[in-house]
C-alpha cells in the first residue's frame, strides 16, 4: 500500500522552480530516502508532504489524503523532524516533550508515560530534568526525533536528519531509525550523506535541480550504472583515446573526469591486469567498490557534497 502519492509535483519560489514536475510513491512500513546534493529540492519536496508548504502544482495524497485540503488532518498522523532543532531551549528535556504533545490534545498523564518512554527508548532519560540549551548536538536531535514520535505518527518525515552531527552520534541515530522501521513507523528523510542513504534507506530518489534522476533499492542503483566496482585510473583521461580501444570489452563505461578516468570494469582483476601492463604511467591505478557516490557522479559528472 502507498501511503505517499505524489503527481507532478511543482515548488516555485518567486520564479525559481525549485522542485520541477516529480513524481514517486512511497510504501507503508518502508525506510524511503530522497537524496541529493544541496539545492537539488529535497527540502522543499517534504515540506510539501508535511504540509508545511504549499503546492504550486501537481497532486500529493498522504495517507490517503489530499494535502492541500486536509492537510491539517494529515498533519496529526505524521511526525516531523525539520532540518533544525526547533526545540524550547528555556524549558526541560521532558517538557519539550509534554507541551508538543498538548497540541495534540493528549491528556496528561498519557503525555508523560509517552514522553517517558521516548526518553528511554532515545537514551535521554537521565536528561529528563535537564534544561535543552545543556544538551549535546546529538542529544538535541534525538529530542527532535522523539518530540516527532509523541503522537505515535504513522509517518515520520526526516530533514538531514544527521547534518551536523559527529560519525558517533550519527550511528546512534541510524541505530534508533532502524529500530523505529522495526516497530512498522514509515520513514521519509533526506540527505545528502551516501552512507545514511545506503545503510537506512530501502529505496532512494536521486534528486538533482528539482528533479529525479533515478529511483530505486540503493544496490540495485549501483548496479545498474556503474556495477559493483570502480577502476580510478590517474593521469588516464587525457590519455583516454589510446587507452579504450585497448580495453574493449572489459569495461561496460567510463566516464573522464579533471585527470581521471573511471572506468565501470565488467571484471575488476582483469581489467586491472591489462592496465598496469600498458605502456602508460598512471599517477595512481585504484580498483575499489562502487558506492552511490559513483552513481551521482556518473549521472551528473558532479559529486554529491
Ligand atoms: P535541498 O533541501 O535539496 O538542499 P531546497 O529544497 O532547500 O533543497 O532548495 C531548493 C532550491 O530552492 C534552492 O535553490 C533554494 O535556494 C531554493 N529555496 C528553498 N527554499 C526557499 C524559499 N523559502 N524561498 C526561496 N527560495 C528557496
Amino acid at each position: 500500500m502507498n501511503v505517499i502519492v505524489a503527481e507532478n509535483l511543482y515548488k516555485n519560489y518567486n520564479g525559481l522552480q525549485a522542485v520541477a514536475g516529480i513524481s514517486f510513491s512511497v510504501r507503508a512500513r518502508e525506510s524511503f530516502g530522497i537524496l541529493g546534493p544541496n539545492g537539488a529540492g529535497k527540502s522543499s519536496t517534504v515540506s510539501m508532504i508535511y504540509g508545511f508548504s504549499p503546492l504550486s502544482a501537481g497532486r500529493l495524497t498522504v495517507l490517503g489524503l489530499d494535502i492541500t485540503r486536509q492537510a491539517r488532518t494529515v498533519k496529526a498522523r505524521l511526525g516531523v523532524v525539520p532540518q533544525e532543532n526547533n526545540l524550547d531551549v528555556d524549558l526541560t528535556v521532558l517538557q519539550n516533550l509534554l507541551v508538543y504533545a498538548s497540541y495534540f490534545s493528549i491528556p496528561g498523564p498519557a503525555a508523560r508515560a509517552r514522553a517517558l518512554e521516548l526518553l528511554k527508548f532515545f537514551s535521554l532519560e537521565e536528561k529528563a530534568g535537564e534544561k535543552v540549551e545543556k544538551l549535546s548536538g546529538g542529544m538535541k536531535r534525538r529530542l527532535t526525533i522523539a518530540r516527532a514520535l509523541v503522537n505515535n505518527p504513522e509517518i515520520i518525515i526526516l530533514d538531514e536528519p544527521t547534518t551536523g552531527l559527529d560519525p558517533h552520534a550519527r550511528h546512534l541515530v541510524w541505530q534508533q531509525m532502524r529500530a523505529l522501521k522495526e516497530q512498522g513507523v514509515t520513514i521519509v528523510l533526506t540527505t545528502h550523506y551516501l552512507e545514511e542513504a545506503h545503510q537506512l534507506c530501502d529505496r532512494l530518489l536521486i534528486m538533482d535541480r528539482g528533479v529525479i534522476l533515478d529511483e530505486g533499492r540503493p544496490d540495485d542503483l549501483v548496479d545498474r550504472h556503474t556495477g559493483p566496482e570502480v577502476l580510478e585510473a590517474g593521469g588516464g583521461a587525457a590519455l583516454k583515446e589510446e587507452i579504450l580501444p585497448r580495453i574493449a570489452g572489459l569495461a561496460r563505461d567510463h566516464l573522464a573526469m579533471g585527470d581521471t578516468l573511471y572506468l565501470y570494469p565488467r571484471d575488476g582483476q582483469a581489467l586491472l591486469a591489462v592496465l598496469q601492463g600498458l605502456p602508460h604511467r598512471f599517477s595512481r591505478l585504484v580498483l575499489r567498490q562502487a558506492t552511490l557516490e559513483d552513481v551521482f557522479f556518473k549521472l551528473t559528472g558532479r559529486g554529491l557534497q
